[in-house]
């Protein structure tokens, strides 16, 4: 349970944390510590050198621009959590951040550690993927925009390139006749999805405008139900179409096999969950 040896660095801005990246080989950057530090301490992980990304102001905090929401990558759970403009705007991330891990985690771990780790089981990557979020990243060719979806590609493996931050999320304000819902199952408190699905929905009278269906925990990275979604498109969501929807979400699901449950348990717990966003997010849009 004691990590190997390895360097320690404190970042001062986002631009010193890129150099400090390119100048120390196989670094690593030291967010929350809630994934990076229990990985070292199992030796999973043993980064040479550690950057501090803790000093850096320009990282932190969530502000409001236009339609957009503009959360810092190293904004922590609480302060998403406590944050009011997401509770008036997002409350997705709200209710999101309240179901991750336990208070001490939810204290330092950031909102951009836990997109960025790479752990299926991490909550805010499905979340991005439902409120069809985008990536700021920036690193020594400058700045991107990428969307959420397409960023996760495997476990600990996503589209994140060398010497690359993510310095900002961006998602969209909920607007009148839009609906959430995020259902995630555990087996105690503190503890990582067996499964999870956040909603967003967005209907046009009964008409279903619109609709994102994410899994947490049941594929090796977060990913879209997409074929659910296609099921509901464009239709008046009724029961027979929410079951049809499950099965679709069933299909989707590749999780692997371990303590909390094997493959059939999971992924029908994940069409559970998605099934109960679903009827939340479309009474929330109801009004
Ligand atoms: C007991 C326990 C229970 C947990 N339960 C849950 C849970 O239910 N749901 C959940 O979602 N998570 C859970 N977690 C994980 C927790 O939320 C972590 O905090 C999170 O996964 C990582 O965020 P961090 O800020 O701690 O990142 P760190 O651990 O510091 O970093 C994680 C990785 O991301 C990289 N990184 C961090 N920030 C950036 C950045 N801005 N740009 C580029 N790379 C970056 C680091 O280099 C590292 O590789 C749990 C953790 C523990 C210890």
């Amino acid at each position: 349970m004691i990590p190997a040896e390895f360097e320690y660095h404190k970042a001062t801005s986002i631009q010193d944390a890129i150099n400090q990246l390119g100048a120390h080989e196989d670094s690593k950057l030291l967010a929350g510590g809630h994934s990076l530090l229990p990985m070292m301490k199992l030796r999973f992980a043993e980064p040479p050198t550690l950057i501090d990304i803790n000093g850096i102001e320009e990282l932190r905090g969530i502000r409001l621009e236009g339609d957009t929401i503009c959360i810092g990558a190293m904004t922590t759970e609480n302060e998403l959590i406590e944050s009011e403009i997401l509770q008036q705007h997002c409350p997705l991330l709200v209710e999101a951040a309240r179901l991750v891990a336990d208070p001490q985690v939810r204290n330092r771990g950031t909102i951009g550690g836990d997109v960025v780790h790479g752990d299926p089981g991490n909550d805010h990557p499905a979340v991005m993927l439902a409120l069809d979020a985008t990536l700021v990243l920036q690193g020594p060719g400058g700045e991107r925009q990428q969307p959420a979806n397409g960023f996760f590609l495997g476990t600990y493996w996503n589209d994140l390139q060398e010497h690359e931050i993510l310095v900002e999320l961006r998602v969209p304000v909920i607007r009148q006749g839009v609906g959430h819902g995020y259902s995630k199952l555990k087996r105690k408190t503190g503890d990582y999805a067996v499964a999870g699905s956040p909603v967003v929905v967005e209907l046009d009278g009964d008409v279903c405008r619109d609709i994102r269906i994410a899994l947490t925990n049941v594929a090796p990275m977060a990913i879209r139900a997409e074929a659910a979604e296609n099921v509901l498109r464009g239709k008046v969501i009724d029961d027979a179409l929410i079951e049809q929807a499950a099965a679709e979400v069933i299909a989707a699901c590749d999780p692997a096999e371990d303590l909390r449950g094997d493959i059939q348990y999971k992924s029908h717990m994940a069409a559970e969950m998605a099934r109960r966003s679903i009827r939340a997010a479309l009474q929330q849009a109801r009004g």
